[in-house]
């Protein structure tokens, strides 16, 4: 327990159960003394509720980042119980389950890929527009989350890969855009790790034993590491750091390849 996050307050997105790297956040900040409100997919109360009563989070909403009125509701939600905010965690991915196995070339559709796009980085710059009007002229800090599978391709990952490169440069546009208002933007990239989304993508077991194997530190990216990464960022330890990409994967995207892996000689 701490203090880092004493008096802040601010926005979880993406918690859908306790595998969830938005709860592994969430768990670290309430620790620090963080105020937090939860807007999670409609739909998943049954597994939110619980969750954010162990964090002490009493502010609930329901929010479908593809739907307007969902999102007016969702942040008129979070402004009548907050006012302002200083911090905002996106955690929110998805694409169609077909787009994410086999050839990217063959199976990638336009729907799908409008979808995985609209989802997983358009929703980012509309959440970091209006989270952004409701942060105070101090400033204030938005994190969301990331996968190497943007710059290199990794197998399977797709039209996600695609998506998480929008993303990133989504991250850069945003913190040049609210620098001058001292609202700082970054990215998590995360090393692969066991949550709903993983099992979502084809041979995810198999990226999280590659992530293992062939990391500099040859063990998987902890839920602990994740979380720190994530406090630095939304608490006042992270002044000065902006429109950044910080992989939390125990070394996985430094490796070029390892000395088994190199054949003879
Ligand atoms: P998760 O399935 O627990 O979280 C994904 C969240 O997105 C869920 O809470 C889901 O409800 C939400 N979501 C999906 N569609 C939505 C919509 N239309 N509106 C609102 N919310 C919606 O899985 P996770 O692994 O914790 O994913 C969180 C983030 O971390 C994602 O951006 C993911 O790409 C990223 N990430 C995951 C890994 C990994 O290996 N698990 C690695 C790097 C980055």
């Amino acid at each position: 327990k701490g203090e880092l996050m004493k008096g802040k307050r601010g926005v979880i997105t993406g918690v859908a159960n306790h595998q969830s790297i938005a709860w592994g956040i969430a768990s670290q900040l309430a620790a620090q003394g963080a105020e937090m409100a939860f807007l999670h997919l409609p739909g998943m109360e049954r597994r939110v509720e619980p969750l954010a009563e162990q964090a002490g989070v009493k502010v609930l909403a329901p929010m479908d980042v593809t739907d307007d009125a969902s999102m007016d509701a969702a942040f008129d939600t979070v402004k009548n119980a907050f006012g302002t905010i200083d911090f905002f965690l996106h955690a929110i991915a998805f694409a169609n389950k077909d787009e994410l196995k086999g050839s990217f070339v063959e199976n990638t559709t336009r729907e799908g890929f409008l979808r995985a796009m609209n989802i997983s980085a358009f929703s980012f710059v509309d959440c970091a527009r209006r989270a952004a009007a409701l942060m105070p002229e101090t400033g204030g800090s938005i994190v969301t989350l990331t996968y190497m599978g943007s710059e290199r391709a990794i197998p399977n990952y797709n039209t996600m890969g695609v998506a998480k490169a929008a993303l990133e440069a989504a991250v850069r546009y945003a913190a040049r855009d609210l620098g001058p208002r001292k609202i700082r933007v970054n990215a998590l990239s995360p090393g692969a790790m066991k949550t709903l989304s993983l099992a979502g993508i084809s041979g995810g077991r198999g990226m999280l034993a590659k992530g293992r194997s062939l990391s500099a530190m040859r063990e998987d990216t902890s839920m602990e590491g994740v979380a720190g990464a994530a406090l630095w960022l939304l608490s006042d330890l992270g002044l000065s750091t902006t429109g950044e990409v910080v992989h939390v994967d125990a070394g996985f995207h430094i490796m070029g390849f390892t000395e088994d892996e190199g054949g003879e000689g």
